[in-house]
């Protein structure tokens, strides 16, 4: 557990030789990572970022001891690790404690439970430290959090793991629930730009259940998000102005008036390269495999569909002859133990099961474009890459992310909408077309590199000293810290009453 001591909160920092904190209040940063893959990796990402470019700070990452592992490997020394014992609720199996190895899809409500129940060990943690943290940042999954740290008078942000895109639509459509339309009709979402238009087939299951009272997940949110997440101090976001800001203006409209999003991403990329550790986690040899094909100036195609996407036998077969048609190399992440290609995929086709270093293998040479699921990390990990995507989206937010990544930016093209055509699988032919489109040597696949160029400078302009992600980085911190002796004086001077817990300075939006 991380230790603070108790000097005066708002006193000067007062910085050991080790260039390390005083470890009051003011310099301590509390982060909260839902315990799903594509949830934790950028908050690590961040806490990285934070201790590199702020160096007085102490920073705090609370994991369950099965993640311990995943984030030490991931962070600096100088970030601490803060673990609380993992709930138990059966039937889910003891030791599950990421969404990445649950055995069975069926067990995910019962795995949000389960996360709820950290509210106790949580608030033990809170009241064990000496002074209060500058700001508790923790996942909207973790509801809880914010009465936590509301009770202890600390400011909470929240983090979605999703761009601004895409959770303002997802707020909007609860809000205003979409007009029956025909299939394919498009249709605008309130509050969002004139030129966003989407069909029903986009609106995520989630999203379009949420007020039935018979699916556990929209009956989690509703119990046990509730209103915490609009309530926020802030919400953080991994992405970009360049490719989001035009949308922060309606996902703002449903926070408290004085909240404002910070766009710091691609929070790996303001992290900066630890390319040591990314090397070593190669146990599947996929970064050799790709020199080989760099060294023959042959180009593949990645495929992933991330770390919770369950696909059935008979699409992965569809797939696996798919790739094989397009004639294209491919090095392809399964997350299937039991499933076997059809066809023989060697020499051009590689299939691994192990972890891959996603974001080494978008950014080698060999690869030219990304089969993808859509998740937000993996459209951001590809832009930054400059790789063009075949969007293939299956659950949560991915067919938002979809469209935003291939009819908004223009660096990728879709995969036909299930759904909408009405079959149950994608078809070879259908795969096979895409590969195509988006490797092949024509104008439309030009056209999607260039864009995915376009996103590549931006993202890292972003990153870079005096970028819009690195100024929201520096300026937030600057913010907390600003308003922070505003929070611990109202504590004082109101005695016993409850501060507000909002910012005291808002009148400097970026
Ligand atoms: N990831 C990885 N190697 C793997 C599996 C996943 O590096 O073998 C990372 C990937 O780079 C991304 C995250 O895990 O950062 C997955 O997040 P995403 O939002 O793309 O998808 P999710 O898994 O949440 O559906």
């Amino acid at each position: 557990m991380a230790t603070t001591n108790s000097t005066n909160a708002c006193a000067t920092p007062n910085h050991g030789a080790n260039g390390g904190s005083n470890q009051s209040g003011r310099d301590h940063i509390i982060l909260f990572p839902f315990m799903a893959k594509g949830h934790t990796l950028p908050l690590l990402h961040f806490a990285t970022a934070l201790s590199v470019h702020q160096k007085n700070l102490l920073i705090t990452v609370v994991v369950t001891p099965a993640n311990l592992a995943f984030a030490r490997i991931r962070l600096p020394a100088s970030v601490n690790l803060a673990v609380l014992p993992f709930p138990s609720l059966p039937p889910l199996p003891s030791g599950v404690e990421s969404t990445d190895t649950l055995p069975s899809p069926a067990l995910y409500p019962t795995f949000l439970n389960a996360t709820a129940l950290l509210r106790e060990p949580f608030a033990e943690f809170m009241a064990s430290l000496p002074s209060p943290p500058l700001v508790l940042i923790s996942d909207f999954f973790l509801g809880f959090t914010h009465g936590v740290a509301a009770d202890a008078e600390v400011r909470r942000i929240v983090f979605h793991g999703m761009s601004c895109f895409s959770l303002a639509m997802c707020k909007s459509l609860i809000a205003s629930p979409p007009p029956i339309v025909e299939h394919g009709t498009s249709f605008h979402v309130a509050r969002m730009p004139e030129h966003v238009r989407i069909t029903a087939a986009e609106v995520p299951d989630t999203i379009a259940k949420i007020f039935d009272p018979e699916d556990p997940v929209s009956r989690f949110i509703i119990n046990h998000v509730g209103e915490s997440d609009e309530r926020s101090w802030g919400v953080l976001v991994n992405s970009f102005a360049t490719v989001d800001e035009d949308y922060v203006a309606a996902l703002m409209s449903f926070y408290q008036p004085d909240a404002r999003a910070w766009l710091v991403g691609p929070m790996f990329l303001a992290a900066g390269n630890m390319p040591e550790r990314e090397e070593e986690h190669d146990p599947e040899g996929c970064l050799p495999w790709l020199d080989e094909r760099a060294e023959r100036s042959e180009t593949a195609i990645y495929v992933s569909f991330g770390t919770q996407a369950y696909v059935s036998d008979e699409q992965l077969d569809e797939l696996a002859r798919g790739l094989v048609q397009s004639g294209h190399h491919f090095l392809w992440a399964v997350r299937s133990a039991t499933w076997s290609p059809p066809v023989a995929v060697g020499p051009r086709g590689r299939i691994v099961r192990g972890w891959v270093p996603q974001r080494s293998v978008l950014a080698h040479r060999a690869v030219g474009g990304f089969v993808s699921h859509c998740g937000w990390n993996s459209v951001m990990e590809s832009l930054a890459a400059g790789k063009p995507l075949l969007a293939w989206p299956f659950m949560a937010e991915q067919h938002l992310n979809a469209h935003h990544v291939a009819d908004i930016i223009g660096a990728g093209v879709r995969i036909v909408d299930v759904k909408v055509a009405g079959g149950a699988v994608v078809e070879r032919a259908e795969v096979e077309e895409k590969v195509r489109r988006l490797m092949d040597a024509g104008e439309e696949g030009r056209k999607m590199r260039e864009r995915a160029t376009w996103a590549q400078q931006a993202a890292k302009a972003a990153v870079s000293g005096g970028g819009t992600s690195r100024v929201a980085l520096m300026k937030l911190v600057e913010e907390l810290q600003r308003s922070y002796c505003d929070v611990i004086v109202g504590k004082q001077d109101h005695g016993a009453n409850r501060i507000i817990l909002t910012q005291a300075h808002s009148s400097t939006k970026a």
